[in-house]
């Protein structure tokens, strides 16, 4: 096939992919997001296929049936609450294979490179390598396979930056001899560790702003293998995700008010022994509530918030939710869901799980808009929620999320949270919530719970 039509197609596939991001901002068009982004990396998978230069397929075949059969595996089990850690894992895969293009090209030309594919060569290199292993730190946070807090030592920033300095000094020396194969190796030794080193310090409440960024660094890596290898498709799509990547850790880094900056140096999320602030079970006393009980709060509220959190995700507590939120409806309860911006474990997790439940978009409410609403509101069931509603962002600043917004909750007459024990969320600390005066714990699986509530209800 000759390189007008392999462009032309790569630009085809480029404008599917822009109009499937664009479908993919509303839940009611992300399938369709979804269908044509795929349609735009088969038709770019099949013109790099025909290329003049592929002279041989027995590896390409074997490898895309090897990948194709592991990727349609994981992506059949895995459940929708693990489905952050597999995004993780796959912003891993796509900084490994920018960083493997780069060591083949590195072997394959090492003397023939001009400065600018130099350049690109090995930013693909070390982008790659630490997105590679800064992707598999997130997931084995997110996975639980090493504890979510912020890990931190004496020095920490001086050695990262002495990693950060040697991988400068060793590629200065890859430019200058590109068959320098030792330099090349520590360029992506050092690369690796900086990955590890780097995410390692982040708190288990900054893991959405790392996620977000990792998958920035992925696509800016692909770009890179792009340039280095003059493919047009590889440099659009790695720039499309390189920027909406950007774009969403900005979002993030809002919705938590801090600055990238602050998130990626200061080790949020670090327990302040000194102010003796997250350790300590919080004062008060707790009180629990039977399903009857609550079911007479609810049948007597005229309003009600919903606030879901990632325990609804785990419970898959979506359907019952939306049946008990019909039903109270239908009795003459204003019902509306609070969603904070990073409630559960992806950004939009709420979202995705209320819409496939059918939960209408006009009873959802960002954050922002609803906040000043809980002043004046009946009833509050906080479903699965912890972090998000926890009061000591906003009151105690020796607490390690002192400073993030969180929703306002504790404002509504009655606080009803359902959750299975008094344990702690994604940030590992205590919540002052579950002790005071206005708040019940309705302790037990929420879906099992809300099933039970409607039931007690209908009664
Ligand atoms: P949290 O992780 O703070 O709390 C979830 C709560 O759900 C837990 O305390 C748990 O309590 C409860 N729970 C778990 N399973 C069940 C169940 N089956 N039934 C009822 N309750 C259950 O969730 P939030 O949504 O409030 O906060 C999200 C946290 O995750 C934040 O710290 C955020 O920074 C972080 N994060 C968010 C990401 C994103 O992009 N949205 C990405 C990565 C991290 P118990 O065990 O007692 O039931």
């Amino acid at each position: 096939m000759s390189q007008h039509i392999i462009n032309l197609i790569y630009l085809l596939a480029a404008t599917l992919f822009m109009i499937g991001i664009k479908y993919l901002s509303s839940p009611d068009t992300a399938k369709k997001g979804n269908f044509l982004s795929m349609i735009g990396m088969g038709a770019a998978i099949g013109a790099t296929l025909a290329a003049p230069e592929i002279n041989g397929f027995t590896l390409i075949i074997g490898g895309i049936i090897i990948g194709t059969v592991i990727g349609a595996y994981i992506a059949i089990k895995v459940k929708m609450t693990a489905m952050p850690q597999m995004v993780g894992l796959l912003n891993g895969c796509g900084g490994a294979a920018s960083a493997l293009v780069g060591l083949a090209e590195f072997q394959s030309n090492s003397t023939g490179f001009t400065p600018f594919t130099l350049i690109t060569l090995l930013l693909s290199l070390i982008i790659g390598g630490l997105t590679f292993t800064g992707s598999l730190m997130a997931y084995a946070k997110l996975q639980g396979l090493i504890p979510s807090r912020p890990v931190t030592y004496r020095g920490q920033q001086a050695i990262n930056g002495i990693i950060v300095l040697a991988t400068a000094a060793l590629s200065w020396l890859v430019f200058r001899d590109s068959t320098n194969i030792l330099a090349i190796s520590g360029v992506l030794v050092f690369s690796l560790g900086l990955g590890v080193l780097a995410v390692i310090p982040i708190g288990g409440a900054d893991m959405p702003v790392i996620i977000c960024l990792l998958n920035a660094y992925s696509g800016l890596a692909v770009s890179m293998t792009g340039f280095a290898l003059s493919n047009n498709a590889l440099i659009i799509t790695g720039s499309l995700v390189g920027a909406s990547g950007i774009f969403l850790t900005k979002i993030m880094c809002d919705a938590m008010n801090r600055s990238l900056a602050n998130v990626l140096f200061s080790a949020f999320g670090k327990v302040d022994e000194s102010a003796a602030a997250s350790g300590e079970p919080p004062t008060g006393t707790m009180k629990g509530v039977e399903i009857e009980d609550v079911a007479t709060i609810l049948a007597n509220a005229g309003t009600l918030i919903i606030v879901p959190g990632y325990g609804m995700a785990a419970a898959q507590a979506q359907h019952a939710t939306r049946e008990l939120a019909d039903y109270l409806g239908e009795q003459g309860v204003e019902v509306r869901y609070a969603i904070h911006p990073v409630a559960g474990r992806m950004p939009g997790h709420m979202n995705v799980l209320l819409a496939e439940a059918d939960v209408s978009y006009d009873q959802l409410f960002a954050m922002e808009d609803i906040n000043d609403d809980f002043a004046a509101t009946d009833v509050v069931l906080v479903i699965g929620a912890n972090d998000v509603v926890n009061p000591a962002a906003k009151t105690n600043p020796g607490s390690p999320i002192y400073g993030m917004p969180v929703l306002d909750v504790e404002k509504a007459r009655t606080v009803i949270v359902l959750k299975r024990s008094l344990n702690v969320g994604f940030a590992g600390i205590e919540n002052e919530l579950f002790y005071m005066d206005n708040t019940r714990m309705l302790f037990g699986d929420a879906r099992a719970s809300l099933q039970k509530l409607l039931a007690a209800l209908k009664k």
